[in-house]
């Protein structure tokens, strides 16, 4: 079993951006400038907005962290991501998920300009990714995709299962896994709670990797997968103790895996990894760099 390492391939993307951002920098152009929009008191939130910044500092970039209360309106927080979309020294801009109740995030994220529209959540983006056009790919997929192409692990003609079809994360990577991408060109099963437990177990008995991202901590079990998968941990599970776990049985799982990724350590290291990339993008269209 090997462990594919997000914290050293993340620390390799952002080292290789911070090198190219320095060179624009002595060029004259200004820093790339990422602004983060945070709703209301939330821990996790917190701690992912905080590895943001951080970075962003690493990458060379400038951040903005625009809190808000959790009594903010919709209307207000659309006027405030309307004035972001004109402001031409931000090049991308999150919105930090989840928002409080009353706020519909789809609205929310309709809202943000396609251009600064760096998670990749936007119709517009996944719209375009899907039909594998340029676009910012949603974030935590990216990541994925960067890890796998990090340690050389072909996709290209082998059987992936994605379990679970959120928009954030299920369903983009199975679409970017089945496109003709660099890593890609893989056969897709995506499964979700309405999958029979018989017909999961098929899927994932005889996949070649397997990705989890459902949010169940120790979901993917030893028996659920074969000798040799390549087994992708999206989950973060907050446990009562105050461990962080994945959705996979780690322990009893990873000698059954050739790559298994850690829970932290792992797919949450690129998650942030492919933001910088993704705001690397937007600055250089807005310098017309390549
Ligand atoms: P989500 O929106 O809650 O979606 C979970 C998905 O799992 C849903 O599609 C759900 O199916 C499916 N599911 C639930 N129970 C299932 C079951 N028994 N069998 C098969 N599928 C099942 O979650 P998410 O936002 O994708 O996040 C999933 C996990 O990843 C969470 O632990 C989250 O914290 C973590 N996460 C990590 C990162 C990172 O950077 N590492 C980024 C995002 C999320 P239905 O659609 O039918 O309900």
């Amino acid at each position: 079993m090997k462990l594919l390492d997000g914290k050293k391939c993340a620390e390799s993307l952002v080292g290789d951006i911070a090198r190219k951002v320095a060179g624009y920098v002595a060029s004259g152009l200004r820093k790339p400038h990422m602004t983060i929009i945070l709703v209301g008191e939330h821990a996790p939130s917190e701690s992912y907005v905080k590895s943001k910044i951080k970075s962003c500092e690493n990458a060379g970039f400038d951040s903005a962290l625009l809190r808000f209360p959790e009594t903010i309106t919709e209307a207000e927080l659309l006027a405030k991501i309307e004035e972001i979309n004109g402001d031409q020294s931000t090049d991308g801009l999150i919105v930090q998920l989840p928002l409080p109740k009353h706020i519909n995030q789809q609205n929310i994220i309709n809202a943000i300009s396609p251009d600064k529209d760096i998670d990749g959540f936007h119709p517009t983006n996944f719209g375009r990714m899907t039909l594998g056009q340029k676009a910012f790919r949603p974030a935590t997929a990216y990541g994925i995709c960067k890890l796998l192409q990090f340690y050389e692990i072909p996709t290209r003609g082998k059987h992936c299962v994605v379990i679970g079809r959120s928009n954030i994360v299920g369903k983009p990577i199975s679409i970017m896994l089945s496109n003709d991408f660099d890593i890609g060109n893989a056969t897709v099963t995506l499964t979700h709670i309405e999958t029979p437990r018989e017909l999961l177990l098929d899927e994932t008995r005889r996949a070649d990797i397997v990705i989890v991202a459902v949010g169940i901590p120790g979901f993917v079990t030893e028996d659920m997968v074969r000798e040799g998968v390549v087994l992708i941990d999206v989950g973060i599970n907050r446990l009562e103790d105050g461990r962080i776990v994945g959705d996979v049985d780690f322990a009893n799982v990873k000698n059954k895996c050739s790559w298994i990724t850690p829970v932290p350590g792992g797919v949450g290291r690129m998650t942030v990894a492919a933001l910088m990339i993704n705001t690397l993008m937007a600055y250089q269209n807005n310098f017309h760099l390549s």
